[in-house]
């Protein structure tokens, strides 16, 4: 018989009167991960659901659904009917495809149907003789087995698994509300989308660019991110800035030092302008603490002066060996280091400020068409939807 993909959730469990809200938004979710693989259903009974879909769709949707925030693990179930018989072999079929000789397993059952013939110990002893007289060299191990074979026993039909396939776990994108994520083309800044959207936050991003100093290339590294950070969270609306006219100035008119510092509150104030025309109530970026001379506390301090919107800093308490390794596991980390300079690498001062002083840093200022700069670059921000690479 087809099998059928059990999906089990975990955190949102827990949230009590907000349940049904936070189980339909993973239903949709998981929908929408599987456009392309029609015809599919997914449906939800008893804190579970299962997706019915053709057999050779089965690995692929698996593998998207392990991106779906919220889901703790899959398990790829096989009913059988109600028969002894078809238990066993289909037990066995189990087994033979992950089979190595000598291998040690067990029989775990559940009898939620009273009315099935054997009590459960029994299914258990003698599905599990059946396997020890197949001739595989096969041994069991109620302790500390290599493989377990489950067997659910229902009012219909027995459901058997073997594998448990780990999810991403956090919550359902879209269930703790929306944010923009600034996006570089660095490594930090996807990692920190990916983690906002493990929260359940919905992103739109928003990235600023630097025509001619940087290239179409620059830019397809961010839409490809886009699509990475879009296969865990849904399509995502990219935002495009002009920052060319806004660095040419600073560069002109302010003390280099403060280069890096005044070009953050400048995107700072766009991503604030952009984030309420998009009523995007929070803005996530990459920073962590220390990395560079611009991350300092200080320096964090001073570019959040100039907005009212919380910043939020997913990486903050990471050390950059950590951030690399969720961007290995994400696979973001191939996309971040192709080599094409993204605005901020083109301009880094040599010295920057570590201390900056807030009273300085608004002279510098002064001497800068701010509002000037700051419209245009919002009137010129180009916006793509960018769908999931699949
Ligand atoms: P990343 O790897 O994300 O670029 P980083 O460690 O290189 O981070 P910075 O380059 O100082 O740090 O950037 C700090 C944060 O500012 C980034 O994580 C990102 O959120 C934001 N940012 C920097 N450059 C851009 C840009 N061109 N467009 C949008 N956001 C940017
Ligand atoms: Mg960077």
């Amino acid at each position: 018989m087809q099998p059928v993909l059990l999906i089990r959730y975990g955190e949102i469990a827990l949230k009590g009167k907000n349940r049904p809200f936070f189980e339909n938004r993973l239903l949709r979710n998981i929908e929408e991960s599987l456009k392309g693989l029609e015809p599919f259903q997914v449906s939800f009974r008893r804190g579970r659901y299962y997706v019915k879909i053709e057999e050779e769709n089965l690995y692929a949707a698996q593998r998207r659904l392990r991106q779906v925030f919220g889901i703790v693990s899959i398990s790829p179930v096989f009913p059988v009917k109600l028969d002894l018989e078809e238990i066993c072999r289909q037990a066995l079929q189990l087994l033979k495809n992950s089979y190595k000789p000598g291998m040690t397993f067990k029989i775990a059952t559940r009898r939620a149907n009273k009315n099935f013939p054997y009590p459960t110990p029994e299914v258990n002893n003698l599905v599990g003789a059946y396997l020890l007289k197949s001739n595989l060299e096969l041994k069991v191990d109620v302790h500390n087995p290599e493989i377990v074979i489950n067997i659910e026993i229902r009012e219909k039909k027995a459901y058997l698994y073997s594998q448990i396939i780990p999810g991403p776990g956090g919550l359902p994108v879209g269930v703790t509300g929306k944010g923009l994520l600034l996006l570089s083309g660095g490594i930090d800044s996807p990692v920190a989308g990916w983690m906002a959207l493990k929260r359940g936050i919905e992103l739109e991003a928003l990235h600023f660019h630097s025509p001619p100093f940087t290239g179409d290339n620059a830019l397809h590294k961010v839409m490809d991110l886009c699509q990475l950070l879009a296969a865990y969270g849904g399509n995502i609306t990219l935002h495009l800035a002009p920052f060319t006219e806004i660095q040419k100035e600073i560069r002109l008119r302010c003390p280099e030092p403060m280069l890096i510092t005044l070009m953050r509150r400048v995107m700072l104030r766009v991503a604030e302008s952009l984030a309420a025309a998009r009523k995007l109530p929070v803005i996530f970026t990459g920073e962590s603490l220390g990395q560079v001379a611009s991350q300092t506390l200080e320096n964090l301090a001073a570019i959040n002066e100039v907005v009212s919107l919380p910043v939020l800093r997913p990486l903050i308490g990471f050390d950059k060996e950590e951030i690399v390794n969720i961007a290995r596991r994400i696979e973001s980390y191939p996309i971040s280091i192709r080599p094409f300079d993204d605005c901020c690498t083109l301009f880094v001062p040599r010295h920057p400020v570590t201390r900056p002083s807030v009273e300085e840093l608004r002279r510098a200022e002064e001497k800068l068409p701010l509002e000037e700069l700051i419209a245009s670059c919002l009137d010129n921000i180009e916006t793509k939807q960018i769908e999931a690479l699949r």
